[in-house]
């Protein structure tokens, strides 16, 4: 990779930051510190001539006091609400530019997640795939195809209403091979802030990647598919990654996929 200027860099941490907004559903870009706001400049005195009478331009009627702001009423919902997506953004300023760990010299973007901040469930897999890659969001491709018809057709849920989805590592792992020990290791921190921003009723680790890492030991997916574990204190169902279900795409796959999102729909009862 070629040496990149500041210029460069600044331009790509731009970019990523108003992809992340975009995905967040802001079409502004919002400020963490107050603009100096100051009354537009008076136009300039008109010159008095020296001893002569202020002129009309010089008379000018005192300033109209400004007044207080009505005290602003909210909702501990609202501000949870707000708190959660403004700590998913400091979290995301964090993550910078990253460069942790190699997959920094291989990806286009980083994928940091998408969905709604305040989601009561918490989609988990493994890494982003080219499709994603290239347009810096999860679950954009074919598996995304297949995870975004699980939630919608076969939970009855919105998945950008209703969900979060991120990654276990957040750049491409060339090849789409399995992200390593070393990069899932530089990326769990901030996957660990996510979580907890977002502060989930349920979490599904999609497939053994997602599932080993949240458990912190090899998980054989075949076999503990369907089960509930936790993780940060939240209930962890393990399943299948949709990426699976397209290569093995068996009846038998489809409906343990199911009776597992089935369980997820029970513990999300309101
Ligand atoms: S995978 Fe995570 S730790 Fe590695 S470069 Fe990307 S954001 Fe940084």
């Amino acid at each position: 990779m070629g040496v990149e200027t500041e210029r460069t860099v600044l331009l790509r941490q731009l970019k990523d930051y108003l992809v992340f907004l975009r995905d967040q559903g802001m079409d502004r870009v919002p400020l963490t510190q107050a603009l100096e706001t100051r009354p537009p400049a008076p136009n300039p005195a008109p010159v008095r001539p020296p001893g002569g009478e202020p002129t009309d331009g010089e008379r000018r009627p005192a300033p109209a006091p400004i007044p207080s702001p009505e005290p602003v009423s909210a909702t501990t919902e609202t501000m949870n609400q707000t708190d959660a997506s403004s700590r998913l953004i400091e979290v995301r300023n964090e993550l910078g530019d990253c460069t942790r760990c190699k997959l920094s010299a291989t990806r286009q973007n980083i994928v940091f997640g998408s969905g709604n901040p305040n989601a009561k469930l918490l989609f988990i897999g493994e890494g982003p795939g080219a499709d994603e890659d290239a347009q810096g969001l999860p679950f954009v491709g074919r598996a995304g195809k297949k995870l975004t018809e699980i939630i919608e057709k076969g939970m009855h849920l919105n998945r950008e209403q209703d969900t979060y989805i991120c990654n276990i590592v957040k750049c491409r792992p060339p090849g789409n091979r399995d992200p390593e020990a070393e990069e899932i290791d530089a990326c769990k921190p901030f996957l660990i802030e996510q979580v907890r921003a977002i502060r989930p009723k349920v979490i599904v680790a999609l497939g053994k990647p997602s599932a080993s890492t949240l458990l912190g030991r090899t998980v054989a997916i075949t076999k503990e598919r369907g089960t509930w574990h936790e993780f940060d204190g939240i209930p962890l169902m393990l399943t299948f990654h949709p990426a699976y279900l397209l290569r093995f795409y068996t009846l038998e796959n489809r409906r343990a996929v199911m009776e597992d999102m089935q369980k997820v729909l029970e513990v999300l009862k309101p």
